[in-house]
């Protein structure tokens, strides 16, 4: 009797070693990184994956960007044949019947116009549009600013069934505040799809991490530094989770010292000016994150805080121009700061 439990406890002795043994092998040792780029949605894209070949994890992030690219070719404002070009286009005349994806971005953005009092508004398009960050390095007119904010109206977005139609002549929609967070999610959904189980997209700072790397620990995501430096200014490791960062030094132009970029406040007309230099959203989803950091960005710190605070599952941290670091509760302990002309800051 007693030998035959020892038997057996040294059998299965064996077996746990050959299965932990099989396991760990296969977790660390097969698993590839594979990683491509591509220019995608007007900025560089990267997808990192962890895949049993390198062959499959290629063909996983081919689909992952064709996916991208197929989003880009709805919601662009210059494709010409882009749902929201034809939108645009047909402003204060026709319906236009949309992709359910696009109409589901635009659904999104008017949610958001309520949550955040009107700071993120995809009816936007006509000051995006005579601002030209990125295309045109000179300050508008007065005039002209004034003349484009009339043109700025979130009820003239009239949706019917899947046909959307702006009311209004002049009024037109940019959803390049919402659109790349989307993509990334559904970039996200085409690697699981095709079998990957880690891995890390990024379309120009709109970054979703999933899984854990090969060492079996969290993917490490850096904070970009907003003076441009090439490291990191903190790091936070993160798993299943989006990390999307809005910033003043991404695309702007200066003048008179003054640094007019691509986050534009509604009400104002301008490029916003206070005292923030980054907003970084921690969220579940992209498309939440993407959209939050350009708001948070609008309302500044205060508000932009109390806002985050009041929100299930999202975090943030935000970096002012003195050099201080602000996180939402859920973020303390988490940060590694690898700059130390950085401190962190309690509100
Ligand atoms: P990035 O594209 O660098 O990630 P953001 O996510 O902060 O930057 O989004 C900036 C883009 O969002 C602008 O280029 C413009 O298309 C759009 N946008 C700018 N201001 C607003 C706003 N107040 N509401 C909605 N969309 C905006
Ligand atoms: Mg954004």
């Amino acid at each position: 009797m007693k030998n035959t439990l020892k038997k057996i406890t040294i059998l299965t002795l064996v077996l746990l070693f050959l299965l932990y043994g099989c396991k760990s092998n296969d977790s660390q040792n097969s698993l590839k990184l594979v990683k491509e780029v591509d220019f995608v949605l007007g900025t560089m894209g990267r997808i990192n994956v962890l895949s049993e070949s390198e062959e499959d994890g290629r063909r996983a992030i081919a689909k992952a960007f064709d996916r991208v690219r197929e989003i880009e070719n709805k919601m662009s404002t210059s494709i010409a044949g882009s749902d929201v070009y034809l939108l645009n286009e047909n402003a204060g005349n026709n319906y236009i019947t949309v992709d359910k994806e696009t109409l589901y971005v635009i659904n999104k953005g008017l949610e958001y116009y309520e949550l955040t009092g009107g700071d993120f508004n995809i009816s936007i398009g006509a000051l995006i549009n005579l601002w030209g960050i990125g295309k045109t390095n000179k300050v508008p007119s007065q005039e002209n600013i004034h003349a484009a904010m009339e043109n700025i109206d979130i009820n003239a977005i009239n949706i019917d069934n899947q046909s959307v139609r702006i009311d209004i002549p002049n009024v037109q929609i940019d959803l390049g505040g919402i659109a790349k967070g989307y993509a990334v999610d559904e970039a996200i959904k085409v690697l699981r799809e095709n079998g990957i189980k880690s891995g890390l997209v990024d379309l120009g700072g709109d970054i979703y991490a999933f899984g854990k790397k090969a060492d079996d620990s969290s993917w490490n995501v850096g904070i970009q530094d907003p003076e441009k430096g090439a490291n990191p200014i903190a790091s936070i490791p993160l798993t299943d989770k989006s990390i999307v960062t809005s910033g003043d030094y991404e695309r702007f132009f200066m003048e008179d010292n003054i640094r007019y970029h691509h986050i534009i406040d509604p009400k104002t007309g301008y490029p916003v000016r206070n005292d923030l230099r980054s907003v970084t959203i921690i969220s579940d989803l992209s498309i939440d994150g993407d959209v939050l950091s350009t708001a948070v960005f609008i309302m500044g710190l205060e508000k932009g805080m109390s806002l985050i605070e009041s929100l299930d599952g999202v975090e943030t941290l935000i970096i002012t121009n003195d050099k201080k670091i602000y996180t939402s509760s859920g973020l303390k302990d988490q940060l590694n700061i690898l700059n130390d002309s950085y401190e962190e800051r309690e509100l």
